[in-house]
């Protein structure tokens, strides 16, 4: 620490007291570190020390940073244009990215909305499916069913889906909308559905069905609201009961899309197709914030015949020019690629190196699925405690509550995962 300039440290004075970071406290800031540079799988910090991003900056740096063909693309839209309106006007960085999502994501998802964030998409996402049920004349299905434990981000529409204990629900009474939740799947990955889920599916979609517009879930992968995977087996009953019972499917695979668990996106594990898909994080390779909903031509042709005419949503920044350029070149440099084998690569590696964890008094259970390994410890870790010890020892890990999850970048190389995973080891040995 001693390292850090006078001016560093004077900056460092100025966020304290003016600068909000995520859930944080302006009473007591919690100590942050200042970023310098950042190159591959490495964050370089104002001190001069490098540590192996295991965060992949929240899901979204599958590339590495300062990869030269996401720099090149981005520069090359900036000597166009890097904003322009998106209303009256279009360009071809939105239209090449539309092309390729069409492409690559399930069949019949061919409609794109672009927006801004992983919160707005959903909120996109849930407007879509409200708007569609009632210009359907079905204007009491209006609720959502959501998975406890589930996150869909921090706006309001989106935080009502959220798991109402983790999810702010008590301090929010009165400004969100109550959902109808379904208890978070027990069924375990690679399994059928066991009973009480199926029971609990059924038994929900029967009562509710004639008040609910959509369902919303994060196919297997549940991420900020607990990292638990769960049954495949799952989502082919509630695309079944959705289908019954005239219900969206709405797949918020903001974090698990582009590859993470091992399929391009998770509902390609189930072979089922949404009928709302919200993508975000991976997106443009971790370089700007770009958000998609997609959705299926009928669905769209229901919502634009509607008593408005059209979708009711349109952000400032739109399709924003820069951001889609880069996410172009994002999924050209992952599909060129051996993305499958070198997803099953890391997960093999972060099996090998934490499965040795199950074995500390400290620690509740390991699970790795593509390339995401998650330790669940008894207890809640003080992260103002444990951070300094992960950049101590040399890599990025944040941990929440009692998860201390990794979701490296794809170009991590086989001796920097095996680093990674040691100083994991190594911190949590030292936990009370
Ligand atoms: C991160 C995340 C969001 C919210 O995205 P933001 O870009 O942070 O608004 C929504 N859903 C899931 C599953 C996420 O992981």
């Amino acid at each position: 620490m001693s390292l850090i300039s006078p001016f560093q440290e004077q900056s460092l004075q100025f966020d304290r007291q003016h600068i909000w970071h995520p859930y944080t406290s302006m009473n007591q800031p919690s100590p942050v570190f200042m970023v310098t540079d950042a190159e591959g799988v490495y964050l370089e910090l104002a001190d001069g020390r490098k540590v192996i991003d295991g965060m992949a900056s929240w899901w979204s740096v599958i590339h590495g940073y300062k990869h030269p063909r996401l720099n090149q693309a981005a520069k090359q839209q900036l000597d166009r244009f890097s904003h322009v309106m998106f209303g009256g006007l279009t360009h071809q960085p939105a239209i090449e990215l539309a092309k390729r999502l069409v492409d690559i994501t399930p069949d019949g998802l061919d409609r794109v909305f672009f927006s801004d964030s992983g919160s707005v998409s959903v909120e996109v996402a849930i407007k879509m499916a409200i708007q569609y049920q009632q210009s359907l004349g079905r204007p009491e299905k209006h609720r959502l069913m959501s998975l406890r434990r589930g996150y869909h981000g921090d706006t309001f529409a989106a935080m009502s889906v959220c798991d109402p204990v983790t999810g702010m629900h008590q301090l929010f009474k009165g400004n969100l909308s109550e959902q109808i939740f379904l208890p978070a799947p027990q069924s375990p990955w690679q399994t059928t559905i066991c009973q009480s889920d199926l029971t609990a599916l059924e038994e929900t979609f029967a009562k509710h069905h004639h008040e609910v517009a959509a369902f919303i879930l994060e196919p297997i992968v549940q991420g900020a609201g607990g990292m638990r995977f769960y049954s495949a087996d799952y989502l082919r009953h509630a695309r079944r009961l959705c289908d019954q019972y005239d219900v969206l499917l709405i797949a918020d695979e903001i974090a698990t899309g582009f590859g993470r668990t091992g399929a391009l996106f998770a509902c390609q594990h189930a072979q089922i197709t949404p009928d709302i898909l919200c993508l975000g994080k991976a997106l443009t390779g971790g370089y700007l914030t770009l958000a998609a909903t997609l959705t299926q031509a009928h669905i769209a042709e229901v919502i634009s015949s509607s008593g408005a005419g059209c979708f009711m949503h349109g952000p400032t920044f739109m399709a924003n020019p820069l951001a889609c350029a880069i996410a172009c070149e994002s999924l050209d440099l992952l599909l060129e690629q051996d993305w499958q084998a070198k997803i099953h690569a890391i997960e093999t590696q972060l099996k090998h190196h934490l499965e040795p964890a199950s074995q500390l008094p400290q620690v509740a259970e390991v699970r790795c699925l593509g390339a995401i390994g998650v330790i669940e410890l008894h207890h809640p870790v003080n992260l103002h405690q444990v951070q300094p010890w992960f950049v101590d020892a040399g890599v990025w890990v944040r941990p929440f509550g009692k998860l201390v999850y990794i979701m490296p970048p794809y170009i991590i190389q086989p001796a920097e995962l095996k680093l990674l995973c040691e100083s994991i080891l190594t911190v949590i040995q030292r936990l009370d």
